[in-house]
């Protein structure tokens, strides 16, 4: 059992999620057969995929065509003929045990004995489906989360018996098809990102109903001073408030006593247009941030922190994990380990510990791992090490970034797609420890690129803003000039969004690429702000005055070409153009003579700054500095020989 040897896959449900499912597996490339136990169920499916595919055509973000894409899906009511040649089948039907069990039965029946059995269940035990089938190693859950063809993650779970062959050739098959996995190594309820997000939407409801707290005051002081995509009654609306409830119930969870009401009521938010909020007679999540007040997100927090704790403590998931989880599976903005690290291990135990004793409720019980962890003193960032270790000129690891440096070429990407790859104060602090710390020896060209189908970076991360001091704010980033100063050239790879900061990283490069559909803008002052990472100055310099001022007074998009036009971006390429078009400039880049090009770029970049007469006296004085390296006596001789040169740097 290894990725090789899955070719065709077969996905058991066209609903909600197993259409989504045989959607993503298609644009990958793989032969898909999709079963519901109706006609009239699959055509509902399959006109969704044809819908969304030929949107993301539109939109130029499939790689193949739309017709190519749906020429791989077969339908199909049989079971036996949709699973018979299947290497991977992927359990998609209404979550029912005894309906499951059925299924697993049959599949033993019809499937060969290596084929891949994944189930998609969000709350029942893999183990539990996995009884079914006598070669329950052979059993995974592949939990894809919704809607798959935007959303990263996928959890990769054992049961009880499944074999580390299976989860690996499920957790690299979830690679091949471009979404991130991650391992959850223990059928624990939840999974991991379930497991994080309960207290999230609990514990606010336990702390309205005791009255300790408002709906309002709890969901914008998420929102607005913790960074939270959407406040814990806003998404309880979303998603419905009686499925955190059956979860609850299922899992003899205590559950708050205003959900309680809420359900006895039929008020199960937004599909019944009332929840916690009123969406037909009020206005929906209609919460401000002057509603913030003194809402103590540190319990929620400290809860969610605990539950991180027991994951990683009893080994379903490491740390890295359990952030990558809730940053793409909750939009989160930040990993719950890493927030732990910087608020402090030592005050997150302090407040389990006292709400424990104050209210003897089981669910502040600190776990162990956290106790052990604040007990050798791993309190955080501060101390050195917490969930995380931190060492102070390492290469990371790093959260939001990631990157590779392979012949000459360092290539990074950021890697925040949920966010646009928007730049937080962790993600920046990234960039400029990496270019700060990377030995530029190794290196003969950088290349950014952002992660994901949409934007390079879509700006800063302005859920940070509402709770930073503003003199915090006024520090001007050093990432921006790291990359500026960097000894060798950086380009921009960029396709979509690049707006705000993201538009200023792109600045701070020395060349840029981009696709037609990408588009550029400082959109700061609709904010009420200035660009404040160099863009001011940098786009006066690049654009001129005239056309400068037009992009930051007017705050609005350009698209690829008139950034071309403007001199903004090097090119602009058709997306299929893009690659090879990077390729040729890196080429260029990273085969050109390394001291050469780090003197044009100092003396060109700081040339710009000084008069005339001192930048030409730089210029000279890096010529002369370079007239005595071996790599102009290659370059003179290579052009006498009429062969490349190959500059060594030296
Ligand atoms: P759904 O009700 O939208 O779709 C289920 C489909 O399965 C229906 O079309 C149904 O006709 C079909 N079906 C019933 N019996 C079948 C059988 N024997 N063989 C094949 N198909 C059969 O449900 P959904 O939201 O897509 O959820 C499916 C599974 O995915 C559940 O286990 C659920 O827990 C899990 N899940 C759901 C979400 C979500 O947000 N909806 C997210 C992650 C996981």
């Amino acid at each position: 059992m290894s990725l090789d040897s899955i070719d065709r896959v077969a996905v058991l449900g066209a609903g909600n999620m197993g259409h989504g499912i045989t959607e993503v597996t298609a644009m990958a490339g793989y032969d898909v057969t999709m079963r519901d136990i109706k006609d009239e169920f699959i055509e509902d499916g399959y006109e969704s995929i044809k819908w969304s595919v030929e949107k993301l055509e539109e939109k130029e973000m499939l790689e193949d065509s739309a017709e190519e894409v749906l020429g791989r899906i077969d339908t199909t009511t049989d079971l036996e003929e949709a699973v018979a040649d299947a290497d991977l089948v992927i359990e998609a039907a209404p979550e029912d045990l005894d309906l499951k069990h059925d299924i697993f039965t049959d599949l033993e029946e019809y499937t060969s004995g290596d084929t891949l059995l994944a189930t998609n269940t969000s709350s029942l035990p893999i183990s539990d489906i996995a009884e079914a089938v006598d070669s329950s190693e052979r059993v995974l859950g592949l939990h894809f989360f919704n809607p798959p063809v935007k959303m990263d993650l996928v959890e990769v779970i054992y049961g009880e018996d499944t074999s580390d062959e299976a989860a690996e050739a499920g957790y690299e098959w979830v690679e091949s098809i471009d979404k991130t996995p991650i391992y959850v190594r223990k059928d624990v309820r939840g999974f991991v990102v379930n497991t994080i997000v309960g207290p999230f939407g609990g514990e606010p409801a336990f702390m309205v109903s005791n009255d300790e707290a408002t709906i309002r005051e709890a969901d914008a002081t998420m929102v607005h001073e913790r960074g939270y995509p959407m406040g814990p009654f806003e998404l309880g609306d979303l998603t419905g408030i009686d499925v955190g409830y059956h979860v609850r119930k299922e899992g003899d969870s205590p559950i708050p006593p205003i959900t309680e009401e809420k359900v006895e009521a039929g008020d199960l938010g937004q599909k019944t247009g009332k929840g916690f909020y009123d969406y037909e007679d009020g206005d929906g999540a209609d919460y401000e941030p002057e509603d913030a007040g003194d809402f103590d997100w540190l319990r929620v927090e400290a809860r969610m922190i605990n539950r991180a704790a027991f994951l990683v403590g009893e080994d379903v998931a490491t740390p890295e994990e359990v952030d990558t989880g809730v940053q793409l599976g909750l939009g989160f903005p930040e990993g719950i380990c890493r927030r732990a690290d910087k608020i402090g291990l030592d005050t997150v135990l302090e407040k389990l510990e006292t709400l424990y004793e104050e209210t003897g409720e089981d669910r502040f019980e600190p776990h162990p791992y956290l106790e052990q962890l604040v007990a050798e003193g791993k309190t955080g960032e501060e101390a050195g090490a917490g969930f995380y270790s931190y060492d102070d000129d390492s290469l990371g690891p790093y959260h939001d970034l990631n990157y590779a440096l392979e012949d000459g070429v360092l290539s990074v990407e950021l890697d925040r797609p949920s966010r646009m790859n928007a730049l937080s104060d962790d993600l920046l602090a990234e960039i400029d420890d990496l270019f700060s710390n990377v030995d530029t020896d190794e290196v003969r060209c950088a290349t950014i690129e952002g992660a994901g189908d949409q934007a390079f970076c879509a700006g800063a991360d302005v859920s940070g803003f509402s709770d930073a001091d503003p003199t915090d704010l006024m520090d001007v980033t050093p990432a921006f000039e790291t990359v500026n100063d960097f000894e060798r050239p950086v380009l921009a790879k960029i396709d979509g969004f690049c707006l705000g900061g993201g538009l200023e990283l792109a600045l701070a490069c020395d060349l840029r690429v981009a696709t037609e559909r990408s588009s550029f803008g400082a959109p700061e002052i609709n904010l009420g702000l200035i660009p404040g990472g160099g863009g001011t100055q940098r786009l006066t310099r690049v654009l001129g005055e005239t056309r400068a001022k037009e992009l930051v007074f007017r705050g609005n998009h350009i698209d690829a070409d008139r950034a071309e036009e403007w001199g903004l971006i090097n090119r602009s390429v058709e997306r299929e153009d893009f690659d090879d078009t990077v390729s040729e400039f890196v080429d260029d880049l990273a085969g050109g003579p390394p001291i050469a090009l780090k003197i044009a770029k100092k003396v060109m970049n700081e040339g710009e700054d000084a008069s005339i007469a001192a930048a030409v006296a730089m210029e000279s004085q890096g010529f002369g500095l370079l007239s005595s390296t071996e790599d102009v006596l290659e370059g003179t001789a290579a052009f006498a020989e009429d062969r490349e040169p190959e500059f060594e740097g030296k």
